[in-house]
């Protein structure tokens, strides 16, 4: 039997073909790491080469881009339309990205292009390497919090600040598209997995005539499901205590909501 390599710290794993590159990433890890205050400039000039770069490419719109070294969000899109901007967060692994992935991150940005979030997957999932604590064979879950009408980022902020005190620790996505519209028998909206404190709205929602408080009660439900635990009652599992509807009922605009997935389940159901 093989021994499995001890990991020592993943983010350590760079390409060695190209020493040059190879520091300067280190260099930057570095610097993302003791961030506080003022960012070193490393950073900074990291982020505007990749601004710069992914500028090149877009025929519209300014971004503004921020270097992370987040375990769990790669990529992820804020959409500020009066100014035509776009503000982005990428994990640090973008920063030496060559033209091919730029330019699927521009396409990516300005219009929620399927192909460039395909190679931005593959590129994700072959440089899981560098991600922080994340087991290697493990695949980096591919995080697309803005969609095409509503941001997902922004609803979950504001949720977690206001009904939980910011202590949600989750990750948010829309989940994949689908081919053509068809209407169903059921959809689920929203779900939650446990170990990746991973909760995933359904595609269905990001869309114009759903408002914003209908997706925010998803949103918040998927949230709840981190602080109840689910139970086993009579051999069978509970994943809606009487304590988590009491809590769901919290939420603001509960009877509204309710009502609105009652005179739209139709359009709904089409997707
Ligand atoms: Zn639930």
């Amino acid at each position: 039997m093989n021994a499995t390599p001890a990991v020592v710290d993943p983010c350590s794993v760079v390409s060695s073909d190209d020493e040059a590159a190879s520091s300067a990433a280190l260099l930057l890890i570095d610097a993302l790491r003791r961030k506080r205050g003022d960012l070193p400039s490393e950073i900074a000039d990291a982020q505007d080469s990749l601004e710069r770069r992914i500028r090149a490419h877009m025929t519209k719109g300014r971004v503004t881009v921020t270097l992370t070294d987040n375990r769990y969000t790669m990529i992820s899109v804020r959409r500020v339309p009066k100014e035509k901007r776009y503000e982005v967060r990428l994990h640090h692994m973008f920063a030496d990205a060559d033209p091919v992935i730029t330019r699927a991150l521009a396409r990516y940005i300005a219009e929620n292009d399927n192909e460039a979030s395909r190679i931005l997957g593959d590129f994700i999932d072959s440089n899981s390497g560098h991600v922080r604590g994340r087991a290697r064979r493990q695949p980096a879950q591919v995080i697309f919090t803005a969609g095409e009408t509503h941001d997902l980022r922004s609803l979950y902020d504001e949720l977690n600040a206001r009904y939980f005190g910011n202590k949600i620790d989750a990750i948010i996505t829309w989940g994949a598209k689908n081919g053509r519209p068809r209407r169903r028998n059921s959809i689920k909206m929203g779900s939650y997995a446990v170990e990746d404190r991973l909760i995933r709205i359904h595609r269905s929602l990001d869309r114009a005539f759903v408002p914003r408080f209908f997706i925010a009660w998803i949103v918040f439900h998927e949230m709840l499901h981190q602080v109840h635990d689910i139970r086993v009652k009579n051999g069978r599992r509970e994943f809606h205590s009487k304590e988590f509807l009491a809590d769901e009922a919290m939420y603001e605009q509960f009877d509204e909501a309710k009502r609105w997935e009652r005179s739209h389940l139709d359009a709904l159901l089409t997707y």
